[in-house]
């Protein structure tokens, strides 16, 4: 109906303004905003030498800036078209590094020239984009160039169009170490070998080869050791290996910790591959919901998350022989408590050997903590890294990757090096890779062949795989990546890197509970690992779309540990229903702030998981089995009261699944919401509409037919239906029964309610709402089902800093039920 579609037309209107390729936006306004600053001030200083005089007439500011711009399109027509027939290659940015040493005539791009010769009739503008784009980046231009050597106008301009991104190279990054020459065995035999052959001869050409005996002979001498080596040096892969081979697993596993889900699994594949065995069986991998072991697995790869659950039913992990927390430099909260936790265990297991291997040299660090631990150092291979920066900020970080990307995919040989580009998140690869593909489509033989290989957390497994290929002949690859091939995963024949210079980050607000995800600029050691992916088998160029100035003023040295900036509910809990009672003595590397323990404690204990001395409950005790947030766990532990545990499950594993249940196809948006808001009849809420998305498909017998009509995303659900059995199982292990009580949707709200209320909220005027406990204003989230409701009352899952502070999953709630549920954390006011 047209009322639908008016409805319909209002939300993609508010979505458009607030989804979550915004996230990144906030974080970098406010970065970006300092950078702008000095720049306008710049400007000013120029334009009021001027006085605005333009050929010697006066004019106001603007008039004065339109004249300019207009100025220089004319002039840089005109060029053009003189230029236009002498150039017939695309220049790398090197040609134009050093300032003033700048060959202007090679700089025209001459593959724009080519589309327009290849002229494909009028109509059909295959080039319109790239027009709309040329003209972007003349706007781009003035804005940023216009005012400055107004003496050399039309060569500034130029230069700013031509190069588009305006690199300046500042320093070059030694290599390390540096040995061309492969080890003999690697070269001696070159006759057609099966692939397992050639995997072992692979990995005697890694640098950690020639150390190996070394490298176990010192792990015989020392119960713990400190292990350091450039990224790709085979440290992850082959340390394992070594051990297996020289017998250690006889006595017990070797665990192997990754910060993150997608290298422990990509690892574990790796190795399997080169043990010639199937994955899961003698090599494994553990990650949050999902176990790929067996009774046979000897060497297994788990997030460091996982190892700190084993503690839980093996307190002094009996099984291991060896454990290796890996990547410790990346300092999650886990790593480090893990670190707490094996530093204790080691002094009652001498048998157990304990590794501690970092990218990072500053090694030093971790030895102190491990008591003065000796420290293996793996001489690295790592070629000259050639460091460019941009001349000025780019304020669009995505697209000048992108251009930056095509720039050198075009000018240089193919096959001379792959690019890998840093991106913060998934959703900004899939808008890179779509402009990509975009960009490149059409161009046929124009250009060599450009694979596009994304890789995040969340890519399906099976496309994981894409970015180790080897590249074709001829053609280049492209990956684009999160924070996970900075040190996690090493992908050979890198030899450009694309750095925008900023990562997701989680920051914490321990007065408020508050957390949030922001886009936030890295260090400056995340930035030298980043450019340190390009020298891996041959010199390598970096660049950095970001000034010197930036880079040596604006960016921290070191990232802080997650530790400091994190909400500890769940790891107070870990460690509390371990049997570490005094968190404040506990042996941290660096220890949290004391505000964010207290907080923790506090909402364990209106959690009702510990008591008033601080020890767990039997509740406590409850939700500890369930690897998820407390108040989640809460939710569950609670349902048994209520009778509604088969509701909340349910609930629960579409909650942790994320927002990625629906998907909005750009031609489809009306039918895409109508679908969805079919769940929210009657304004149920979030959570309950979550259960009935659920509910319905397993009605289905999960059909993927009943997805696409409903514009759910078939892999969410399958990943839902995954942790819901686990969730079933861990509830026996608790002592819950599943018990449905579909038609009690009271009775489900409230068990919701025993676990989220210290998540209410209450609304104001004007649609915004305040958070109860902790004053603060906030917004229902327009994809949730109530965002027109506007119910007096609500709790929320969890708050997202967006354009605003959102909350996103909320549910209609009684006050009553906030003083019968939790009668010692509200009160009813007389
Ligand atoms: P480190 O842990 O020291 O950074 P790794 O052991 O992860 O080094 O990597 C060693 C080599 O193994 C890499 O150079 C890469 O060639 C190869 N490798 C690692 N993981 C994979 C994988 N999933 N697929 C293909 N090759 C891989
Ligand atoms: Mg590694």
């Amino acid at each position: 109906t047209k009322r639908e579609e008016e409805e319909s037309v209002r939300r993609s209107k508010a979505l458009e303004q607030d989804d979550t390729n915004t996230l990144r936006k906030v974080s970098r306004q406010e970065y970006l905003k300092k950078r702008e600053e000095k720049k306008l001030l710049e400007l000013r200083d120029d334009i009021e030498d001027e006085q605005y005089l333009f050929d010697g007439v006066k004019l106001t500011e603007a008039e004065y800036r339109e004249h300019r711009y207009k100025k220089e399109i004319y002039e840089l027509v005109k060029k053009r078209s003189e230029d236009a027939d002498n150039i017939d290659e695309y220049r790398m940015p090197e040609a134009y590094d050093q300032e003033g040493g700048v060959n202007q005539e090679k700089r025209f791009s001459v593959a724009m020239q080519r589309y327009r010769d290849s002229g494909s009739g009028e109509k059909m503008n295959p080039f319109a984009e790239q027009e709309a784009w040329e003209e972007h980046q003349i706007g781009k231009a003035t804005l940023k160039y216009g005012s400055k050597d107004r003496k050399q106008k039309s060569d500034d301009f130029q230069f700013v169009f031509e190069d588009q991104i305006d690199f300046i190279k500042e320093s070059v990054m030694d290599g390390v170490n540096f040995e061309d020459e492969l080890p003999a065995e690697a070269l001696d035999k070159s006759m057609v070998k099966s692939a397992f052959e050639k995997l072992q001869e692979d990995r005697k050409t890694l640098p950690i080869y020639a150390y190996r005996d070394d490298l176990l002979q010192a792990i015989d001498d020392h119960q713990v050791l400190v292990i350091v080596g450039e990224t790709g040096s085979g440290k992850t892969t082959q340390i394992p290996q070594y051990l297996h081979e020289a017998g250690y697993t006889k006595r017990g596993k070797i665990g192997c910790t990754q910060p993150r889900r997608v290298a422990a699994m990509s690892v574990a594949a790796r190795v399997s591959q080169e043990m010639g065995v199937k994955l899961g069986h003698e090599v494994g991998y553990s990650i949050r919901f999902e176990d790929c072991t067996s009774e046979k697995t000897v060497l297994k790869y788990m997030t460091d998350g996982m190892l700190l659950r084993e503690f839980l039913g093996e307190p002094d992990l009996a099984g291991y022989s060896v454990v290796m927390v890996d990547e410790a430099h990346e300092r999650t909260l886990s790593t480090d408590i893990l670190f707490g936790l094996v530093k204790d265990i080691a002094r009652f297991r001498p048998d157990l050997k304990l590794l501690i291997s970092s990218a990072t040299l500053d090694a030093e660090k971790f030895s102190d903590y491990f008591d003065s631990a000796p420290i293996f150092k793996i001489p690295g291979r790592r070629f000259p890294v050639e460091v460019h920066y941009t001349k000025a900020p780019e304020a669009d970080y995505l697209d000048a990757a992108i251009v930056t990307a095509l720039q050198i995919h075009v000018t240089q040989q193919p096959g001379d090096g792959d690019i890998l580009i840093f991106f913060t998140g998934q959703e900004e690869i899939e808008t890179a890779e779509e402009i990509l593909k975009h960009r490149t489509r059409g161009l046929g033989t124009k250009i060599p062949e450009l694979i596009i290989c994304p890789i995040y957390a969340n890519l399906p497994t099976e496309l994981q795989a894409k970015i180790f290929e080897p590249t074709p002949e001829g053609a280049r690859k492209v990956v684009l990546a999160t924070n996970i091939a900075e040190t996690s995963l090493t992908i050979d024949g890198i030899k450009y890197v694309i750095d925008p210079g900023f990562c997701k980050m989680k920051s914490y607000n321990p007065r408020t509970g508050m957390e949030s995800l922001l886009v936030t600029p890295i260090s400056k050691a995340s930035a030298n690992q980043r450019a340190g992916r390009s020298g891996r088998t041959g010199p390598g160029k970096c660049f950095r779309l970001y000034t010197a100035y930036n880079y040596y003023n604006d960016l921290d040295d070191n990232t802080v540990p997650e530790i400091q900036r994190t909400n500890l509910a769940n790891v107070v809990l870990t460690l509390k229903s371990l049997g570490i009672h005094d968190l404040l003595n506990f042996d941290f590397m660096d220890p949290p702030p004391a505000e964010a323990l207290l907080k923790a404690l506090e909402l364990l204990f209106a959690l009702g998981a510990l008591n008033k001395l601080g020890e767990l409950t039997k509740v406590g005790r409850r939700m500890a089995e369930f690897p998820l947030d407390p108040m989640l766990s809460k939710m569950i532990v609670a349902s048994e009261k209520y009778q509604c545990s088969d509701e909340i499950i349910s609930i629960a594993a579409m909650l942790s699944v994320g927002s990625s249940i629906f998907y909005r196809p750009k031609d489809k948006q009306v039918h895409a919401d109508t679908a969805r808001m079919n769940f929210h009849t009657g304004n149920v809420g979030d959570h309950i509409a979550l259960l009935k998305i659920y509910s319905s498909w397993k009605e289905t017998n999960y059909a993927t037919q009943w997805c696409y009509e409903n514009y759910i995303q078939v892999r969410s659900m399958k990943r839902a239906r995954d942790i819901r059995d686990q969730l079933e199982g861990l509830l026996e292990r608790v002592e819950i029964e599943l018990m449905s009580n579909s038609n009690d949707l009271e009775a489900i709200k409230k068990a919701i309610t025993a676990g989220f209320f210290p998540h209410s909220a209450r609304m104001q005027k004007n649609g915004s709402y305040r958070t109860v406990k902790h004053p603060q204003t906030v917004y229902i989230h327009p994809t949730s089902g109530l965002a027109q409701a506007l119910p007096r009352w609500v709790i929320y899952h969890e708050l997202v800093l967006t354009t605003k502070e959102y909350m996103r999953q909320v549910t209609e709630l009684k006050p009553d039920w906030l003083v019968e549920i939790a009668p010692h954390y509200y009160q009813m006011k007389d």
